[in-house]
């Protein structure tokens, strides 16, 4: 039997690979217009550093990490995302003491053993971003709005953002008291885990997907009349400041997150039409997280993007660009002799940055032309006998099948005129 790639991952092949590129440099470059630098941290880190900064309790820690013993018996995991991780480095290379705020982006695999569904994955990409160093609401809404930047740029038009405060520890402890008085009589009700929830984290049951659960809590009592005064300011100052800018958001009660680090702003950008779990990413506050694992008390705020669910989105939504990802010139050999000619043009024009490429399967010149066309290269090269004897080079122009011979000498200047002008041509 051949070897095929583990469950849960595939490979990304050409030309669906330059969908990838395009959506990644998209997503940078908006990230550079708000003043966001790249970092990059190891694949792997301490397997305490996930169950300290992601959280005991939640199934990433308890159920989906790949956890393994290196040959000297640490216990090391597969990064399940990447917030803890710029944690620990903002905290080992003391950046706290630094120029705040810290603004970083960060684009790579991520690792969950979750079971495989439409995509999700167990190796799976994510492009996300994180402040560190200031509790404004303006950073909140700069995040939200270059979100909402982010999904433009990549050409997903219809989305949700769904927004709500989670507040601080304090007022969030008077809303579990009164969210646990109020599911208690019909507590049994509910689904298996959201019993196991009722005692860990009664906050969880509101994201619970089961119909029985999201009838039995209808009418649950809002975490925003249970925010305190200085929580309820920073959610009116970052929802006021959305409207400003005409971002559409709605308001969700059951956006919560459990776990105690969180605070403020929540969001999730949901995509209508790609199944049951429409999230794309989602992000917000957590300004307990630094100081749980160990580091300064150090407010940040970050979000995550799906890179499979995005692309899944941008499918449906039939807004993908299929590049045809071939070269723009090829340069056919008439004859065998004159190959060494013909790699001498390759080079000339990759060294003025022109993508050339030619025939390696010994196919016959008119082999080669279809070889070409099927390549969808702009213009095609003839190298000859005569060509070669008297210095020149016949071009074929794939595009109005229109052919023309260049002295050798004027070679990269007249191609590049050639590739502008067709250019210029399919704009039109
Ligand atoms: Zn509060
Ligand atoms: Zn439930």
């Amino acid at each position: 039997m051949p070897i095929k790639a583990p469950r849960g991952t595939y490979d990304i092949l050409p030309p669906n690979s330059r969908n990838w590129q395009a959506m990644e440099q998209s997503l940078k470059e908006v990230a550079g217009l708000y003043g966001y630098q790249e970092i990059r941290t190891p694949i792997f880190e301490h397997t305490e550093l996930f169950e300290r900064g992601v959280g005991e309790g939640t199934d990433i820690v308890s159920k989906e990490m790949y956890t393994f013993f290196d040959k000297s018996g640490r216990s090391l995991t597969l990064r399940p995302e990447m917030t803890a991780s710029c944690a620990r480095a903002l905290i080992e290379h003391s950046l706290h003491t630094g120029l705040l705020p810290v603004k970083w982006f960060y684009y790579g695999p991520m690792f969950r053993y979750d079971r495989p569904q439409s995509g999700r994955y167990r190796q799976f990409h994510q492009f996300g971003v994180e402040v560190f160093g200031s509790t404004s609401p303006m950073v909140d809404a700069e995040v939200l709005m270059m979100v909402v930047h982010m999904l433009q740029a990549i050409g997903l038009s219809e989305y949700r953002l769904h927004i709500n405060s989670v507040g601080c520890p304090s007022c969030r402890e008077s809303y579990r008291q009164a969210l646990l008085a109020f599911i208690d009589p019909f507590s049994k009700e509910l689904c298996p885990d959201c019993q196991q929830r009722v005692q860990q984290n009664p906050l969880r049951v509101l994201d619970c997907k089961e119909e029985r659960c999201r009838q039995a809590i209808k009418g649950h009592p809002r975490l925003l009349d249970h925010l305190c005064s200085n929580c309820a300011e920073h959610y009116q100052r970052v929802c006021h400041t959305l409207l400003s800018h005409n971002i559409c958001f709605e308001h969700d009660d059951q956006l919560v997150r459990g776990l105690d680090y969180y605070t403020n702003t929540a969001f999730e950008i949901h995509i209508p039409g790609i199944g049951a779990q429409s999230a794309v990413g989602g992000g917000g506050r957590y300004n307990g997280l630094v100081k749980a694992i160990e580091g300064p008390d150090l407010p940040g705020i970050g979000f995550a993007l799906g890179m499979e669910r995005l692309l899944l989105a941008l499918e449906q939504q039939g807004t993908v660009n299929r590049g045809n990802g071939g070269v723009e010139v090829f340069v056919a050999v008439m004859e065998a002799q004159y190959e060494e000619e013909a790699v001498i043009i390759l080079q000339q024009l990759r060294a003025a940055g022109i993508s050339a490429d030619k025939d390696y399967m010994d196919r016959k010149a008119k082999a080669q032309m279809k070889y070409a066309d099927k390549s969808r290269a702009a213009l095609v090269l003839f190298v000859g006998a005569d060509e070669v004897k008297q210095g020149f080079v016949t071009v074929r122009n794939m595009i109005d099948k229109e052919q023309v011979a260049i002295p050798r000498v004027d070679l990269v200047p007249a191609i590049t005129k050639l590739l502008h002008h067709n250019e210029e041509a399919q704009a039109q």
